[in-house]
């Protein structure tokens, strides 16, 4: 079975790890300060405060940025529902705006007709690993006077023009072993705001500058040093690793484009996709539906996934929760039907592409 995701470490990697068992310092330390510098370095931004988990890297983020009751967030309803999760843990009120069906990201017209005027912060997520479009995004933020938190989850490294995710506002990271880059659970939040960087790094020690001087009301976020052990060597390698996944994104599509019903995935201009996902979308003109296909590839050795099935707003737990705005969101909803994400991760030799783009075809024919 060709595998959807996979996790290869190195010798280095190894080395790292049990450099940090053996030196007995093993919670937050000399290697996250370390990691940190160099994913601030990655992404452009001055600061990098690394958090236990992608979840809360987004959740510290906005309780840096001061949100709670009253407050709304305006985000994507086709996401991980850790987005949501994220602002419900501050107590904030959700409300959704349709998406983009090229880049799969907010729709900056959609997003202008749904600020109101407890709207506090945009939050946008860059889904697949194709950053939204920001330009029109931070026009419509610098007109209502909203913060920008990025759900920058699976965007290690996206570029649009010239800039890199996680530096257009407060950028968000998960390193889960499924991400481009992974310390099996961990988190980053990148900003250029010294007093925010600041706060998150008193936030994230249970609001202590010092030993028991309690600044303010905090929690443990801490990333362990074995965690940053392990993404640190992943750092200096990641060029090369997304060159690969890019490479096998080319060759899919080259030999994907003209199967009739399929929609292979864009790299809008002036974009640098980091393909997280590879996901394509099975319209009705196709052979077989979305499902099928799905079953079709693992019929013949080929990993699939739906990201997502559903949106946020579907599920009872958020359809029904106070905060939660439920909105017609229609694209979001053809897509969530229709994609699905075939395996393009760096590891794939291309002989596994080629079989992957055989499967697909065939079903599909
Ligand atoms: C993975 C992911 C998260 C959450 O990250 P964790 O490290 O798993 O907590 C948030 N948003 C998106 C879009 C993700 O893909």
């Amino acid at each position: 079975m060709i595998p959807i995701s996979t996790v290869q470490l190195g010798s280095d990697v190894e080395r790292a790890v049990l450099e940090v068992l053996r030196s007995g310092h093993l919670a937050q330390g000399a290697k996250v300060a370390e990691f940190e510098r160099e994913f601030a370095a990655l992404c452009g931004v001055p600061h990098a405060v690394a958090v236990s988990n992608g979840s809360i890297a987004l959740t510290a983020a906005l309780q840096g940025l001061g949100l709670g009751a009253g407050d709304e967030v305006l985000t994507s309803p086709f996401t991980f529902i850790a987005t949501v999760n994220a602002v419900l843990a501050t107590g904030a009120r959700v409300r959704f705006a349709d998406i983009r069906a090229d880049d799969f990201a907010l729709d900056p017209s959609a997003v202008k007709d749904a600020v109101t005027g407890s709207t506090k912060v945009l939050m946008p997520v860059h889904l697949f690993g194709q950053t939204a479009d920001m330009d029109p995004l931070l026009a419509v933020a610098a007109d209502h006077g909203l913060r920008l938190v990025e759900d920058a989850a699976q965007a290690h490294g996206a570029g649009y023009r010239g800039r890199t995710a996680g530096s257009f506002g407060v950028g968000c990271f998960s390193f889960y072993a499924t991400k481009n880059l992974t310390t099996g659970e961990g988190g980053m939040i990148t900003t250029a705001d010294d007093e925010l960087a600041d706060r998150l790094r008193v936030l994230r020690n249970q609001g202590m500058r010092a030993r028991y001087q309690y600044e303010m009301v905090g929690h443990n976020y801490r990333m362990t040093d074995l965690a940053a052990a392990v993404g640190l060597p992943q750092l200096a390698r990641y060029p090369e690793q997304v060159r690969r996944r890019r490479a096998n994104a080319d060759r899919l599509t080259e030999r994907l484009r003209d199967v009739p019903g399929l929609v292979v995935p864009e790299v809008l201009p002036g974009r640098e996709h980091v393909w997280h996902q590879y996901t394509v979308l099975v319209t009705e003109d196709a052979a077989v539906d979305r499902d099928a296909l799905g079953a079709g590839l693992a019929e013949r050795g080929v990993g699939s996934g739906i990201y997502y099935p559903k949106l946020a707003h579907e599920y009872p737990a958020y359809a029904e929760h106070p905060l939660v705005e439920v909105a017609d969101t229609p694209v979001a909803a053809r897509i969530a039907r229709q994609c699905l994400a075939l395996p393009v991760h760096a590891a794939l030799t291309d002989d596994e592409v080629e079989r992957v783009a055989d499967a697909v075809r065939d079903v599909l024919s």
